[in-house]
């Protein structure tokens, strides 16, 4: 479902993706893990084209692009690609002045132009499925953070994108409130959801990811399956970092 060939991203001299190649099946959950600064958000806005790479390929759903140094992109063909993915932000990323139906209506209506009544529709299925049809008509900021993060999940999955990206989607939240993200994560991954999520929460990864890769400054160190690498990790390096995670 997701195919990156040797993505190199660099920003002037700083090379902070250095041939990075992974793939992600259909179905399957990617974990990104590894130290802070290793690259991890960039891969992920790589691979949503929020960062345009210096050079590489990525494929999404048999939609491929090669970059080039100095080669630009047609917005057309980076947004065909980008309807293929949903994103989660560590910090939610609510729209403050929607409601919550509002907030997973938004794109429907405004980016695909759907009418509002199907909007609606679709955004009550998908709050229903992360537990909060009961909330559709309040505010975000009236909503705890384990319950926005899951109201930003409905929100990405709105369009059935082929790929969800998440980017350190419990980071910021207390234990207590990362377990109900962690259950609809979880969810999703039962029902087939193709998922690559950076992530330093190892309860998070080793219970729902399929494959773990870890970067380090830039380059893929390891990968393997989740059990592999969390239970049996080959490089003294990683051992070390998987020791600091919790
Ligand atoms: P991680 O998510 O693993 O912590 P990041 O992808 O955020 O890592 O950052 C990787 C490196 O890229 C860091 O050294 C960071 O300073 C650098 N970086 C990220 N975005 C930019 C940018 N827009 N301009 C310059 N450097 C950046
Ligand atoms: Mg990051």
């Amino acid at each position: 479902m997701v195919e990156l060939e040797n993505i190199e991203k660099r920003f002037g001299d700083h090379t902070v993706l250095d041939n990075v190649s992974l793939s992600v099946a259909e179905g399957s959950v990617m974990a990104l893990v590894g130290p802070s600064g290793g690259g991890k958000s960039t891969l992920l806005r790589c691979i949503n084209l929020l960062e345009i790479p210096t050079s590489g390929s990525v494929e999404i759903a048999g939609d491929r692009l090669e970059f080039r140094p100095g080669v630009r992109m047609g917005i057309k063909q980076i947004q065909l690609l980008r309807r293929h993915t949903g994103m989660v932000f560590q910090n939610f990323q609510l729209f403050p002045h929607r409601t919550v139906i509002e907030n997973v209506t938004e794109g429907l209506t405004t980016v695909l132009k759907w009418p509002k009544d199907r909007a609606r529709e679709r955004a009550m299925t998908l709050l229903e499925k992360v537990g909060l049809a009961h909330k559709a008509e309040v505010w975000p900021s009236t909503l705890s953070g384990g319950q926005q993060q899951r109201v930003a999940i409905a929100r990405a999955l709105a369009p059935s994108p082929k790929v969800l990206l998440c980017d350190e989607p419990t980071s910021a939240l207390d234990p207590e409130l990362s377990g109900e993200v962690v259950d609809v994560l979880a969810q999703l991954a039962r029902e087939g959801t193709t998922m690559v999520m950076a992530t330093h929460d190892l309860r998070l990864a080793s219970r729902i990811a399929n494959e773990v890769i870890v970067l380090d400054a830039g380059v893929v160190v390891e990968t393997g399956s989740s059990r592999d690498i969390f239970t049996n990790p080959k490089r003294e390096r990683t051992k070390r970092f998987i020791a600091t995670l919790t």
